[in-house]
Order: structure tokens, then C-alpha cells, then sequence
């Protein structure tokens, strides 16, 4: 048997064979309900029949074709679909392989078309693990930790994180607020700052969606200083939020989006969304890379684009969300272990807290295992890990979520004896 690198850890034993649906099947045969669709990728479920045929017949006709040296149809049809679905006046798009390089692109274009040095990002994002984007991420100090100096210009303000701060919503999102104010007025001049990035929910930082009072915040502050508002949808972006996009439950417009995960079913393809006009103000020749608009992964896209349209993925997100928050909750109502279940569509994370209301890891971790060795696979998050999060792909079944659910009410009932 080979040897794994530390890096490789792992949050299950499980040795995949082989994917269908929402299921994962091991080496052993065994079958696994994956409430993890791969961090948010798999929304079509594994290898969807749609997508596999057409990476299928797109691997025998262009693998690669560079996109600084020729333009392929793959590209111009996915750049078609996806300008079809993007938020009114995001009709240029740029790709890249990763959520992190998304990421580094709208910084690069928020910093050249504004020509100021700084960006804001909120308390508990996450961005991705490249250097730029480790430094915007605030969701534990793990994923910056040990390889300092980080990138200058990052400040960091307040995420209106009702629960952990023991207040109402209101009381936090005017805190948060506030706190941008005074950031402005002690450490980057809203003439220094190029760009606001936000997740319109914290994913790896615990499933904390924002508000609308929150968001209209930033929306405002950006119109009067000509701050740009990149909303990160890497991981809420096509239906998994019960909506197209997480920031339409906010009624919030962008200037730049972020997408990756959802748009391919496992295909490693990103991008950046902004008008025309922005996304001109890039400097040619400081963006890009070799594998960016992959061929195959943009025949993945459309497919995957056309699956949840044709199967109304973005409707059974929402109703399905519903399903899974209202059993969740009840989940919680049996125990002061949960301190708290929040979420948008399908994204449902259960806080763990000690009987002082601390995150409480270990029993969150415990739950996560035991529910691994039981058939449902899960991940944690949140910046002590001691949220349980569920994230099952977009073609999920009622009668997947209720039997989920089962194993859920089992486990958190063992591990919280
Ligand atoms: N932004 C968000 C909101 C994410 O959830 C993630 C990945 N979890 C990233 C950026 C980084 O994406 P990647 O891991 O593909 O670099």
C-alpha cells in the first residue's frame, strides 16, 4: 500500500470506488449516502448520466485547446449559458480552474480598475488557500497559519454572527456595521479600498447566512466611496442555496461574482462574472493560465447547466432545504448540545456547544465519525470545527433526507448520552 502524505488527511476511512447519485460506493461495496457532494461540487449528483456523455464526447473531439492562442466552442457555449443565468449586467466572464484562483482574479481586477490598494473582507470568510486568498480567509487561523509574511492591504470587519455574539440580528448586523465605519475611519480610507469581498453565507466558517439589512449596508457604502462588492458564490452559486444565487435571498446587487463547485459536477472550472465595461479595466496579460476554460470542463458546465434547469434543481434545493433545516431542528430541540441550526436551502450546519454554550469540537467530530461509520457521510466546519454540516447534492430525494435524518437523530442521540 502506498504511503499517503500527512496533507492527505482525511475526515472518513472511506475508499471511494465508485459515485451514482447520492451515493458513494467504497471498495468494499459498501454504500454511503454523501451529504458532502464533495464541499458543495457535486450538485448533480455523481457522475450524472447528461455530464458524463457530454465530457465523454468532448474528450474524443478537444481535450485542450489554449485560450490565449485559439477560442474553442465548449467556452463560447458555456460563456453563452452562463450569461443567460448571471445576475442583469454581469455579462463578461473569465475562467480559471479553482475557487482560489477566482479569487486572486477579482482581487487583481478590483485593484486595477480602482487603482486603490486595500479590500475588506468580513470576519470568518473563507476564500481559498492560495497565498492571496489565505489571507483573506478568517475562518481559522489553520488556514494561514506558519507561512507569514501574508499579502498586505487585507482588513478585516465584522460578519453579523447573531448567534456567537448571543445577540439579535439586528443588534449585530448594526454592530457590524458600525465597526466598517470605524475601520474606515482608523485603518483603510474608503478612498485606499478597492473591494468588499463577501460569501453571502459563511461556509467554512459555519454556515452563518447574512441579511438583507447587512448586505443593503454594503451595497450603500460601496455606491458612495466607489468601492467594488465582489460577492463570493464559490460555494452558494447555482441552486444550492434554494435560489439561483445565494445573494438573490438578500436582493443585493454585485459588480463581480466568484462561481466554481456547483458549475461542473467535479470538473475543476471557475470564474469571475462582471459588466463588460469592468472587467475591461483588467490589465491584459495579468490574468489567466494554462488550464483556465478547460474544454472538457466546459462541455461539463453546459451539461451541468442544463440538468438543473431540465430537472428543476434549483426548486427541489429550496424545498428540500426545508425538509432537511425543519429536521435538523428538531434534532436539536432534543438536546442542549446544539446550540443553534442554520443554513440556506442545502447547506444545514448543527452548532455544537458545551453546556456553557463554548463550540464544542469534540462532540461535533464525534458525530461526524459516527455518522461516517453508520452510512452518512458529512463534514464539520466553523472556526473550532464544532459545526456538522450537510451538504447533499441538489437531486436529493425526500426520501434521502429523511433517511439521513434517521441516522442523524441516532447518532446525535448516542453521542450526546
Ligand atoms: N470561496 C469559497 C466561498 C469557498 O467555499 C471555497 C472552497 N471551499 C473557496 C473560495 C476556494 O475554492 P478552492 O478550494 O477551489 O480553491
Amino acid at each position: 500500500m502506498a504511503k499517503l502524505s500527512p496533507l492527505l488527511k482525511q475526515a472518513t476511512p472511506v475508499v471511494v470506488d465508485h459515485g451514482e447519485g447520492a451515493y458513494l460506493y467504497d471498495v468494499d461495496g459498501r454504500r454511503h449516502l454523501d451529504f458532502t457532494a464533495g464541499i458543495g461540487v457535486t450538485s448533480t449528483g455523481h457522475c450524472h448520466p447528461r455530464v458524463v456523455a457530454a465530457a465523454q464526447e468532448q474528450v474524443g473531439k478537444l481535450i485542450h485547446g489554449q485560450y490565449t492562442t485559439v477560442m474553442h466552442k465548449p467556452l463560447l457555449e458555456l460563456t453563452e449559458r452562463l450569461t443567460e443565468v448571471l445576475p442583469s449586467g454581469l455579462d463578461s466572464l473569465f475562467f480559471s480552474n479553482s475557487g482560489s484562483e477566482a479569487v486572486e482574479a477579482a482581487l487583481r481586477l478590483t485593484r486595477q480598475a480602482t487603482g486603490r490598494p486595500n479590500v475588506i473582507v468580513f470576519q470568518g470568510g473563507f476564500h481559498g488557500r492560495t497565498v492571496a486568498a489565505a489571507t483573506m480567509t478568517t475562518s481559522g487561523t489553520r488556514f494561514s497559519a506558519g507561512f507569514s509574511p501574508l499579502m498586505g492591504g487585507v482588513h478585516v470587519a465584522p460578519f453579523p454572527f447573531a448567534y456567537r455574539y448571543g445577540w439579535d440580528e439586528k443588534t449585530a448586523t448594526d454592530f457590524a456595521l458600525r465597526e466598517l465605519d470605524y475601520l474606515f475611519a482608523t485603518q483603510t480610507s474608503p478612498a485606499e479600498t478597492a473591494a468588499f469581498f463577501i460569501e453571502p453565507m459563511l461556509g467554512e466558517g459555519g454556515y452563518v447566512p447574512a441579511n438583507p439589512e447587512f448586505m443593503a449596508g454594503l451595497r450603500q457604502r460601496a455606491d458612495e466611496h466607489g468601492i467594488l462588492l465582489v460577492i463570493d458564490e464559490i460555494q452558494t452559486g447555482f441552486g444550492r442555496t434554494g435560489k439561483f444565487w445565494g445573494h438573490q435571498h438578500f436582493d443585493v446587487r454585485p459588480d463581480v461574482i466568484t462561481i466554481a463547485k456547483g458549475l461542473a459536477s467535479g470538473f475543476p472550472i471557475s470564474g469571475i462574472a462582471a459588466s463588460q465595461e469592468l472587467m475591461a479595466k483588467a490589465w491584459p496579460g495579468s490574468q489567466g493560465g494554462t488550464y483556465g476554460g478547460n474544454a472538457v470542463a466546459c462541455a461539463a458546465a453546459v451539461a451541468t447547466l442544463g440538468v438543473i434547469q431540465d430537472e428543476g434543481l434549483v426548486e427541489n434545493a429550496a424545498a428540500r432545504g426545508r425538509q432537511l433545516l425543519e429536521g435538523a431542528r428538531a434534532v436539536a430541540d432534543k438536546t442542549p448540545a446544539i446550540g443553534d441550526v442554520r443554513g440556506l436551502g442545502l447547506l444545514v450546519g448543527s452548532e455544537f456547544v458545551t453546556p456553557e454554550g463554548k463550540p464544542d469540537n469534540a462532540t461535533a467530530s464525534a458525530a461526524q465519525k459516527l455518522a461516517a461509520e453508520r452510512g452518512l457521510l458529512m463534514l464539520t466546519c466553523g472556526a473550532h470545527m464544532n459545526v456538522v454540516r450537510m451538504i447533499p447534492p441538489l437531486i436529493v430525494t425526500s426520501e434521502q433526507i429523511d433517511d439521513a435524518l434517521e441516522i442523524w437523530t441516532d447518532v446525535v442521540a448516542t453521542v450526546t448520552k
